[in-house]
């Protein structure tokens, strides 16, 4: 079930079956594969010549869909002076440019940013600025973090020890991992009122270890990977009053949700607050390069600079690499120059109408849209092996997980790609579940 049958895909497919591992997958894993020939707007083309609608976005990077002009022509001017340069000692402007950016677009108390090369890796320099910022205030037991189940914050270990606990990482890595602090998910949805009940467990656990507790870290308003789900801003500004009522730090970990995918150009935007320390990622270069950002406020900045080791204790090889950084400056230009809003609110009313018939299948728990994520959450797990080969032969690329079909299309897709990517989502639940 493969449909890679021609151009080459067939033997790419058995190539790949020999020598590749995918990720979360057995290696010698024989589920559906697809093989890519180009992507091009928002469309994919398979080496059979088959064209699928992108209703992923590459896993959220991709907002301004593939192969993009200005993106394109980024890369290549910037091939022109150099590709890669070390950035212990040496500075260029794209990586100088990017952090001025990313400085007046993020919440004003922001000030400082460290580029590194992935979302996980951006996670990772946040809790460790976090750590290096009580040992520069005297408080070196404050070393937990306080975050909520249902979580997704990246694979690497730090990034890992906040993730759901019942996610699988826990008990498989629990000698690598140190025991945090988990609150239950908020029950508030986004379009709710944020009770006193809402935040009662998560403001007990928070008063009991607040002592030991060095950072909150959460995925504002929109849980992503581990939940796709959207909860009531109200909630999140309540975590940041009682973050300061208990003089805590707040790390906003926007690398799914951030440069306007659900309908504010930041999650933290919907509740008006700014955190202590806030990670981007995944559609900071247009999914063209890897590259994610961990910004601090001075604040951050100063206890770290006082903690014993003076200096902050991180530095990837590929650190504001500078295409990536040239890229990414050219995905920020190009969103905040086009009518993202607009579109964004476009591709949300057309997921909302074209999701809705799911709602009525028996199959299925739930249908959700905030932004340009749509979200169908089924009653019982999707088989892979099945959903995935039918909804490619209904013309899209989309990959379920667990009890969610969902889609977050590019930016740039059209009223009539987006009726096809949820007429086939919808038919794919209904002739699955
Ligand atoms: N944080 C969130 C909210 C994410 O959704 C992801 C990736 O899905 C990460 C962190 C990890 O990013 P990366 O896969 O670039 O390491």
């Amino acid at each position: 079930a493969s449909g890679t049958d021609g151009a080459g895909g067939a033997d790419l497919v058995a190539r790949d079956r020999r020598a590749v591992w995918h990720p979360y997958a057995a290696a010698s894993h024989d589920g559906p594969l697809f093989a890519v020939a180009s992507a091009a707007g928002v469309r994919l083309t398979l080496t059979d010549g088959r064209e699928l609608i992108d209703g992923m976005s590459s896993w959220w990077a991709a907002i301004h869909g593939y192969r993009h002009p200005v993106l394109d022509e980024a890369v290549r001017t910037q091939l022109g002076s150099m590709s890669h340069v070390m950035f212990g000692g040496l500075t260029h402007e794209p990586a100088v440019r990017l952090a001025e950016t990313l400085v007046a677009i993020t919440p004003e108390p922001l000030r400082r940013v460290f580029l590194c090369d992935s979302g996980s890796v951006a996670v990772e320099v946040a809790i460790k600025m976090a750590l290096q910022y009580w040992t520069g205030r005297g408080r070196p037991e404050r070393t937990r973090l306080l975050t909520i189940r249902r979580g997704y914050h990246g694979d690497t270990s730090g990034a890992m020890s906040v993730c759901d606990p019942d996610a699988g990482m826990h008990h498989l890595f629990s000698q690598l991992l140190p025991r945090h602090l988990f609150a239950p998910a908020p029950r508030c949805a986004y379009d709710e009122p944020c009770e006193d009940a809402d935040v009662a467990e998560f403001e007990r656990l928070f008063a009991r270890h607040a002592h030991e507790v060095a950072a909150v870290i959460l995925e504002p308003v929109v849980q992503g990977t581990g939940a796709m789900s959207f909860y009531a801003p109200g909630w999140l500004a309540r975590v940041r009053e009682l973050c300061d009522h208990h003089g805590v730090l707040l790390i906003a970990d926007e690398i799914a949700v951030g440069f306007g995918r659900s309908g504010e150009l930041f999650g933290c935007d919907h509740a008006g607050i700014s955190p202590d320390i806030m990670c981007v990622g995944k559609a900071l270069t247009g999914g063209y390069l890897s590259m994610a950002a961990t910004l601090c406020t001075d604040e951050v900045a100063a206890g770290v600079s006082d903690s014993p080791a003076g200096a902050f204790m991180h530095g990837p090889t590929f650190m504001a690499n500078p295409l990536a950084s040239a890229v990414a400056n050219a995905s920020v230009e190009l969103l905040l120059s086009s009518p993202w809003r607009d579109r964004v609110a476009e591709i949300s009313a057309g997921l909302a109408a074209g999701l809705a018939p799911a709602a009525e299948l028996a199959g299925v728990a739930d249908v959700r849209v905030l932004g340009a994520i749509g979200v169908i959450e089924t009653r019982d797990p999707v088989d892979m092996a099945v959903i995935q080969p039918l909804l490619v032969e209904l013309g899209v690329w989309v990959r379920p997980f667990g009890r969610l079909v969902y889609t977050m299309p590019p930016f740039i897709t059209s009223p009539a790609d987006v009726a096809t990517l949820t007429d086939a989502m919808v038919e794919a639940v209904a002739r699955t579940t």
